[in-house]
């Protein structure tokens, strides 16, 4: 299959607005269009077309049993989606739509099993980005679309990297340049008492509780050692996962650098190719062969979306092994231990009193 690239610079101008209609097109007719939301680059399909679902999970190669979001354009909506929306739906999309926050609800009848993985609640979401927001309204409303890697990559964050996994297996993939978060959605289960946020992101837990009261985060999101499933289907296979292995260590910074530098020397005595995932504040210190800056500390938005671009590099520069710092698992910094946890298969070392986790 020939996958056309289409270049998006405003949603509205002449050229653009053509190649949208085409794009929603497409997609109304069973095909697979990956397009950039706010978050991450998105794989879309017709969400109440169970043979687009079925071919959105043969792309990435996912398995079935892992629930598409279902992204739509405008309130009313989610009534066509979901069989029974609570207050607190409400409540939360007036605070947080349209943006990256996606809610788990009972489903209704329309949305085929074959999006929601076989289970009964679908997961919805209504992203910001203008160009999702058109092709979404273009495509007839509904769009499922997990992030557009191929399954067990990172996340897309620029149309390079979707070309890179996708390209000869989607219709279309639509530029529209690099996205503005680079982590994925926070969701939140709306069908517990209290509401449950599955997946860390964005939207934090403490934004979350302003609206709602008491809001509880699945165990798993920041420990392995719980004994427990993730609620998410999708949590629980070892995503964005890096081809070298990946170390989190965590503690005082001048006992992290201490630690990674002895270790990576070690490797690199044996003759193994080291990489280093640092912070501005302490990147000088490293003795890696490769040491990449996720950005400040302080600046912990930067970090979010600089994360999968380097996970990226680093597979792509063949570095065997690779040490990261820890961060903060409180506010945004939850989201970003989340998925670097994920990438390093939960393998964190703590050192000193500061080691949290
Ligand atoms: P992705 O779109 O690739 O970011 O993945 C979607 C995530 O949403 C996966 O982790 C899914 O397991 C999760 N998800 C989708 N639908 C549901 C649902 N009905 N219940 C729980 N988790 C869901
Ligand atoms: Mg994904």
């Amino acid at each position: 299959m020939h996958t056309r690239l289409l270049v998006i610079q405003e949603v509205d101008s002449g050229e653009s607005g053509k190649a949208l209609r085409e794009a929603g097109e497409c997609l109304r007719k069973g095909g697979l269009v990956a397009f950039p939301t706010e978050t991450v680059y998105g794989l879309g399909g017709d969400a109440l077309n169970p043979a687009s679902s079925k071919k959105i999970y043969a792309a990435k190669g996912r398995p079935s049993d892992n629930p598409l979001i279902v992204h739509i354009y405008r309130w009313e909506d989610i009534y066509r989606v979901s069989s029974s929306v609570p207050a607190q739906a409400k409540a939360i999309a007036d605070a947080f739509w349209p943006g990256p926050l996606t809610m788990i609800l009972p489903k209704s009848e329309e949305v085929p099993y074959e999006t929601t993985g076989g289970l009964d609640t679908v997961a919805v979401r209504m992203p910001s980005h203008p160009v999702a927001a058109r092709l979404i309204e273009y495509a007839g409303g509904f769009v499922a679309a997990p992030s557009a890697n191929a399954s067990g990559r990172p996340s897309p964050t620029s149309a390079r990297y979707v070309m890179e996994d996708m390209e000869g297996r989607i219709d279309m993939v639509i530029d529209g340049g690099e996205v503005g978060i680079g982590l994925e959605s926070t969701i939140i289960d709306l069908t517990v008492t209290p509401p449950q946020i599955l997946r860390p992101g964005y939207v934090t837990q403490e934004m979350l509780s302003e609206v709602l009261g008491r809001v509880d985060l699945d165990v798993t999101a920041l420990r392995a050692d719980s004994g427990q499933a993730p609620k998410a289907p999708g949590m629980k296979y070892r995503h964005y996962a890096p081809k070298g292995e990946l170390t989190i260590v965590s503690g005082p910074m001048d006992q992290v650098a201490e630690y990674i530098n002895a270790k990576t020397d070690a490797h690199k005595a044996a003759g193994e190719k080291t990489g280093v995932i640092g912070t501005n504040e302490a990147l000088a210190e490293y003795h890696a062969d490769v040491v990449k800056s996720v950005g400040s500390r302080q600046d912990e938005l930067e970090i979010g979306k600089r994360l999968y671009r380097i996970l990226r590099e680093f597979d792509d520069e063949n570095v065997d092994c690779i040490y990261s710092e820890a961060f903060d698992t409180g506010g945004y910094g939850q989201a970003i231990m989340n998925r670097l946890l994920k990438a390093a298969g939960h393998h964190v070392v703590s050192l000193g009193d500061k080691g949290e986790l």
